[in-house]
């Protein structure tokens, strides 16, 4: 009987502690970190590309392969209910049924709620919406949440949180964030796959205490990382930094911090050093839609306007990717807005250019140059122009010396 037990024990343990972060470099508040995950091993700091149905727009995982992304996101909100979890479980998984053999995180499809639903409300129970296919209320409570994306099979899930507004005041914000507290619980009962991780999300508003607070009691609950939610919801830069600066420095380090919903590469940077390891955004797919490329000089360029018709050098003649190495400018202005095929090349692209600032952001803490790399960087986003004072004031913070 005995070696049974023993057996089995070793089996879940082995299971489990294949998922585990190190942190491999640092340089003042900044991490180089290796998280090992069941589908591969990411380097963070890390951008993640969305994918929103279990599909990037306009662009296949082989590219994102070529590419060396290691995690995708994936929105459980809309693969809910197209093609339905169902129907994802029955294909043998997201991974399976999108051809992507890598990292997933999915969300907890609360905050696609909050954003796409006209009725939604909040109880202890869960969140409460109307379906836009049918009209229907439909409840997600957090144990449903938790279903659908065991279903799913990411890697990575997160918690069903009480999401609110992040300019809202009083007391709401606090019952929301012990509300989250509670629903971490109930998820963490409802999670019974060991190939998958749950992450809890730190909330408390704007307000610096509330979020020490939740750091606290969700740090205890965390496992293998843990997310700062509620922000890039319209707020002031200069209360965004300090509420990431303030969480990470109260996180404990060996827990990887993800930081919901940031995707501008100067965003990227300041977290990145400020001690966050993971991102998610669909900025760049989307702004590939109206013909904006992500740039190092300049920060964007905007393929649709006149002055690159003739202009025959790539988007970017220091980037790799496959659209830098094949088309023009002046070619990628002709079929912007016309033809897909326009944004799926700027996609490719923009993907890139944040892959390739997150590995350069890793190379500077190995290297120890991130105050070169700093100066570097913004130098070049805001060339001509004045390096924004939420900018200044977090550099100075970290205790770097900006000469731009
Ligand atoms: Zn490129």
């Amino acid at each position: 009987m005995a070696p049974n037990v023993a057996t089995s024990s070793t089996t879940s343990e082995a299971e489990t502690s294949e998922m585990k972060f190190d942190v491999i470099g640092r340089v003042g508040l900044a991490r180089h970190g290796r998280l090992r995950l069941p589908h591969s091993v990411v380097e963070t700091p890390v951008f993640m590309p969305v994918g929103t149905q279990g599909t990037m727009k306009g662009v296949l995982p082989e590219q994102l392969i070529d590419m060396d992304c290691r995690i995708l996101l994936c929105n459980t909100y809309h693969l809910g209910h197209r093609p339905g979890h169902e129907r994802v479980r029955a294909a043998g998984g997201l991974h399976k049924m999108m051809n992507w053999p890598r990292s997933i995180l999915t969300d907890s499809g609360g905050f696609q709620m909050v954003s796409l639903s006209k009725l939604m409300t909040v109880d202890e129970n869960g969140v409460n919406f109307e379906s836009p296919h049918t009209g229907e209320m439909m409840a997600l409570p957090p144990e449903k949440s938790i279903e659908i994306q065991q279903a799913l099979g990411a890697d990575i899930m997160m918690q069903l949180d009480h999401v609110i507004h992040v300019l809202t005041t009083g007391d709401i914000v606090e019952e929301a964030m012990h509300r989250s507290i509670r629903w971490l619980d109930r998820c963490t009962k409802a999670h019974t796959r060991t190939d998958q991780t749950l992450f809890p999300i730190v909330q408390g508003g704007l307000n610096l205490d509330l979020r020490k607070k939740c750091v606290e009691e969700m740090a205890k609950r965390a496992k293998v990382g843990i997310a700062i939610g509620g922000l890039s919801g319209g707020e002031e830069k200069s209360s965004f930094w300090r509420v990431v600066a303030t969480c990470c420095a109260v996180l404990p380090p060996h827990l990887p911090r993800y930081v919901m919903g940031v995707g501008f590469p100067v965003d990227l940077v300041i977290c990145s050093l400020l001690g966050a390891d993971m991102f998610d955004c669909v900025y760049p797919t989307r702004t590939a839609r109206f013909g904006t490329a992500l740039v190092r000089r300049g920060g964007l360029m905007q393929l649709n306007q006149n002055r690159y018709k003739t202009d025959f050098e790539p988007i970017d003649d220091r980037c790799t990717c496959h659209t830098c190495r094949t088309y023009t400018r002046a070619y990628i202005h002709g079929v912007i807005g016309k033809e897909t095929v326009g944004c799926h090349l700027v996609s490719v692209h923009n993907i890139q250019h944040q892959l390739d600032l997150m590995r350069d952001v890793r190379r500077a803490i190995d290297e120890e140059k991130v105050g070169e790399f700093l100066n570097s960087f913004l130098g070049e986003q805001f060339s001509g122009g004045e390096v924004p004072q939420w900018v200044r004031d977090a550099v100075g913070h970290m205790g770097y010396k900006l000469v731009v």
